[in-house]
């Protein structure tokens, strides 16, 4: 049997295609002359003028993976190796050792390659110890492809000058 189409009249009042544009133009228009009746005012938030002024990121942004440097200088992850697992692009890599106080065991080497890191975020939400977490910091541009590879040295980073990404964290990964 021959299917038969059947064309249906669909009504298209001319409010319901008009009201979508027209509350977009609404939008522009408001911001137009708000950002007019600033300018007007002095106001001089406009532009952002990098690298002598610098925009404060906040918490929730991803920055590069860098590690967590306790008081005592040490770092604060064991080598249990998870954020590398986790990684998607194998850019972390950690060659684990044993030593004699409580915490067993920390990395000898940990690496990650900047220039593959993607900055997702999964190492820093696989970490059971808080110990490697996103920054603020986006300027790592560099000249050579070896210059991209980050040793545990260069990612370390005090504990305190991470202290508002870990706050945001916690409730993000109900950690306590
Ligand atoms: S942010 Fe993503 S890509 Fe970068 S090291 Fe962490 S898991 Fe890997
Ligand atoms: S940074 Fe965290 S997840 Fe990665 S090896 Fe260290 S403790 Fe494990």
């Amino acid at each position: 049997m021959a299917a038969r189409v059947v064309k249906v009249a669909r009504p298209q009042p001319m409010t319901r295609r008009w009201t979508p544009l027209l509350v977009g133009l609404g939008v522009a228009i408001a911001h137009f002359f708000r950002n007019l009746l600033g300018f007007a005012r002095g106001r001089q938030d406009f532009t952002v003028y990098f690298p002598e002024q610098r925009f404060v990121q906040p918490p929730a942004m991803r920055g590069m993976p860098v590690l967590v440097q306790m008081p005592n200088g040490k770092e604060r992850c064991v080598a249990c190796g998870l954020c590398e697992f986790a990684c998607p692009t194998n850019c972390i890599t950690i060659f684990p050792a044993e030593t004699a106080s409580e915490v067993e065991r920390y990395p000898e080497v940990f690496d990650i390659d900047m220039s593959r890191c993607m900055f997702c975020g999964l190492c820093e939400e696989a970490c059971p110890e808080e110990a490697i977490v996103m920054s603020r910091q986006v300027e790592i541009a560099c000249y050579s492809r070896r210059g991209s590879l980050w040793h545990k040295q260069d990612l370390l980073v005090p504990e305190a000058e991470l202290k508002p990404r870990l706050d945001y964290l916690r409730p993000q990964y109900a950690r306590k």
